[in-house]
């Protein structure tokens, strides 16, 4: 079980509207989730120091992201596939960087699907993560994101693949992120949604419930987060993926959290049927179900499209 967060935590403002008024959500073991009675944003309250300081991933980066069976399942080429679609809808060449790069499986695949269209730069709290990117060819940055001076240079869309969710203050990084697009570039942000068919049936049985989500986005306070940047309209929002899998065995599951090397082997396992020609006619009913789970707004995750003014 994990250390309980030192009671000498401050308390967290709402991190949408800033507000100081939540009420209790969800209790997770250590995890205590609230939900703010203004703006109805969900979050973690109070939050370990070493997730505010991104030390809890550069500390997961070798036994976690570095793993054979976590780099397996990342560099699965249907592993991104979803959002490798959706971006290329919006953006078939240029300057892409990808904030919390981790080991450059999405930057790599972009790259191998659309030779010489793109360049790739990315960056990650995950120190040793990156030294895998930058082996593959992805042009790592290692300073601190909120820091960046780049000069004059720009990027013609920026990447956030399951990011916004770990940050304890994901404003200040939208607002870098519309920093350092160029007039037209676009803004993609992947997170956990609030209002899954996952959630709705586990709550805070559902594995990513879990003390490194810090946010829990709903279509609407997603929305929300990003017009308070006034750089960023708004340009698609859509609701990918779906994982029964994890429903059925968190289902049966307790509330204790399954480990990392264990959710990474399960996303590996599924990724391969997903590649398994035999199981072909499965996969239109798994795909149809998908559809109308995003049509709904109900699969396991949302994406927003922004577009830099
Ligand atoms: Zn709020």
């Amino acid at each position: 079980m994990p250390p309980a967060p030192p009671t000498s935590d401050p308390r967290r403002p709402c991190p949408l509207c800033g507000a100081d008024d939540a009420a209790p959500h969800w209790q997770k073991e250590n995890l205590r989730v609230v939900r703010c009675r203004r703006c109805t944003m969900v979050f973690a309250n109070p939050v370990a120091p070493e997730l505010v300081s991104g030390a809890f991933y550069d500390r997961l980066a070798i036994p976690f992201y570095l793993s054979a069976v976590k780099l397996e399942g990342d560099f699965a080429t249907s592993r991104f596939d979803r959002e490798l679609r959706l971006f290329h809808q919006f953006v078939t060449r240029g300057a892409v960087l990808d904030v919390g790069c981790s080991t450059g499986a999405f930057l790599g695949e972009l790259q191998r699907r659309f030779p010489g269209d793109y360049s790739a730069t990315g960056t990650d709290v995950a120190g040793a993560a990156l030294d895998h990117a930058a082996a593959h060819g992805v042009e790592i940055i290692r300073a601190p994101f909120l820091e960046w001076d780049l000069g004059g240079r720009r990027f013609d869309a920026i990447t956030f693949w399951a990011v916004l969710e770990h940050l304890v203050e994901p404003r200040r990084f939208l607002r870098q992120a519309a920093a350092l697009l160029g007039a037209g570039g676009f803004c993609f942000i992947l997170v956990p949604n609030l209002q899954s068919l996952a959630v709705r049936l586990l709550g805070a049985k559902y594995r990513y419930v879990l003390p490194d989500h810090v946010n829990y986005f709903s279509v609407r306070t997603l929305r929300a987060m990003a017009a308070q940047e006034p750089a960023f309209a708004i340009t698609a929002l859509r609701s990918t993926h779906f994982n029964p899998v994890v429903i059925a065995q968190d289902v049966r599951g307790g509330t204790a959290r399954v480990p990392d090397e264990e959710r990474a082997r399960l996303l590996q396992r599924t990724t391969a049927w997903k590649e398994d020609t035999r199981l072909k006619p499965v996969r239109a009913l798994y795909s149809a179900v998908e559809k109308g789970l995003g049509a709904l707004r109900l699969a396991d995750n949302l994406v927003l499209v922004l577009r830099r003014k």
